[in-house]
C-alpha cells in the first residue's frame, strides 16, 4: 500500500473505500468491514450521505477483525453546506463523530464552495480552529476550482492538505493539477470510476485487455501514476478487493498518454462554481 505526504508531514493511503449512495443499513456496514479486512486504510465518508452511522460500525467490526487499532486507519468525513459558519462547525464535527463512533477524524473537508465567498473564508476559518485545537489531524475542501483557493491563500492562515474533486479520464483537471501541485496541496479524485461509465470506454478496455487488468483496475493505477490519492466506490466484495489490488503493477507512458487523451471536460457531477446544495 502506498501513502501520500501532505505539506504539514501527515500522511494518507492513495486508495481508500468511496461510501457515496451507499445505504445506512448492513451494507455500508459490511462494505467498510470487508475493505478493512481486504487492507484499505482509508474510508471516505460524508454526513450528507446519510450512513455515518453504519459506516462507523463498519469501521468497528473491521478494526476488531483485522486486528489493527484505529490509528491505522485514515478516516474523512464532510461538513455539509447546511452547517457552513465559523460557529457551527465544531457542532457538525461533534454531530459526525458521534455518527462514526470516533473521537477525532484524520481529515475533514469543506464538501463544497458555495456560492457565498464570505461564508466559504468563514467556514475555513472554523476548520482551522478545528485543527489549531487538534480536534482533528488534517482540514481539506472538496470541489474548490483556483478561484475558490485563490480567496483562501489570500485570507486562510492554514492552506487545506488536499482538494477532492471529480476526475477521471473525460475529465481530467490538467489546470487544477497544476496549480495544485505548484501549491502543495494534493489532489483526491472522486467518482475516479466515473460512476462506472468510464469502465465502458474502448481505449480503457483496450488497455486493459493488453495488461491483463481490469477496466477499473487500468483507472485506479491511472490516478496512481498522477499522483492523485483515489476513493472508489463499491459495495461489491470481490470488486472491493479489485480496485485495491493496483500496488503491483505499472501503466507506461503511452497508456498514460492515451488515457490522458480521453479528456472532454466531462462532468458527471454539479458545476462547482454554481452548486449550493
Ligand atoms: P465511482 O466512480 O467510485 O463508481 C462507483 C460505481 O462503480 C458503483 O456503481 C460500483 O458498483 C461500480 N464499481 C466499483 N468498482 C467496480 C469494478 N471493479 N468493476 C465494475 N464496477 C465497479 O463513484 P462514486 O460517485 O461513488 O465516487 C467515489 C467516491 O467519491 C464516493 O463514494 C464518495 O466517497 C466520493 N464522492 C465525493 C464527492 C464530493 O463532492 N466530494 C462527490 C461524489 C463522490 P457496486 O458498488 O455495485 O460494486
Amino acid at each position: 500500500m502506498n501513502y501520500t505526504t501532505f505539506h504539514n508531514g501527515n500522511t494518507m493511503p492513495n486508495v481508500g473505500l468511496g461510501v457515496f449512495r451507499v445505504e445506512n443499513d448492513d451494507t455500508a456496514k459490511d462494505a467498510v468491514k470487508h475493505a478493512i479486512i481486504s487492507g484499505y486504510r482509508s474510508i471516505d465518508a460524508a454526513f450528507i450521505y446519510g450512513n455515518e452511522s453504519k459506516v462507523g460500525e463498519g469501521i468497528s467490526e473491521g478494526i476488531k477483525a483485522a486486528n489493527i487499532s484505529r490509528e491505522d486507519l485514515f478516516i474523512t468525513s464532510k461538513l455539509w453546506l447546511e452547517d457552513y459558519g465559523k460557529e457551527n462547525v465544531k457542532r457538525a464535527y461533534e454531530k459526525s463523530l458521534k455518527l462514526l463512533g470516533l473521537d477525532y477524524l484524520d481529515l475533514y473537508l469543506m464538501h463544497w464552495p458555495g456560492t457565498d465567498e464570505n461564508l466559504m473564508l468563514d467556514t475555513w476559518i472554523g476548520l482551522e480552529e478545528l485543527y489549531q485545537q487538534k480536534l482533528v489531524n488534517n482540514i481539506g475542501v472538496s470541489n474548490f476550482n483556483i478561484y475558490h483557493l485563490e480567496i483562501l491563500s489570500n485570507k486562510a492562515t492554514y492552506k487545506p492538505v488536499l482538494n477532492q474533486v471529480e476526475f477521471h479520464p473525460y475529465l481530467t483537471q490538467l489546470e487544477l493539477r497544476n496549480y495544485l501541485d505548484r501549491n502543495s496541496i494534493q489532489m483526491e479524485s472522486w467518482s475516479p470510476l466515473m460512476n462506472s461509465e468510464i469502465l465502458k470506454d474502448n481505449v480503457v478496455n483496450q488497455i486493459a485487455r493488453e495488461i491483463n487488468k481490469t477496466p477499473a483496475q487500468v483507472i485506479i493505477r491511472w490516478n496512481i501514476e498522477h499522483g492523485v490519492i483515489t476513493i472508489p466506490k463499491s459495495i461489491t466484495p470481490s470488486r472491493i478487493e479489485e480496485n485495491f489490488d493496483v500496488f503491483n503493477f505499472k501503466l507506461n507512458d503511452t497508456h498514460i498518454r492515451k488515457l490522458d487523451e480521453l479528456n472532454k471536460g466531462k462532468r458527471i457531477g454539479p458545476n462547482p462554481n454554481k452548486f449550493n446544495g
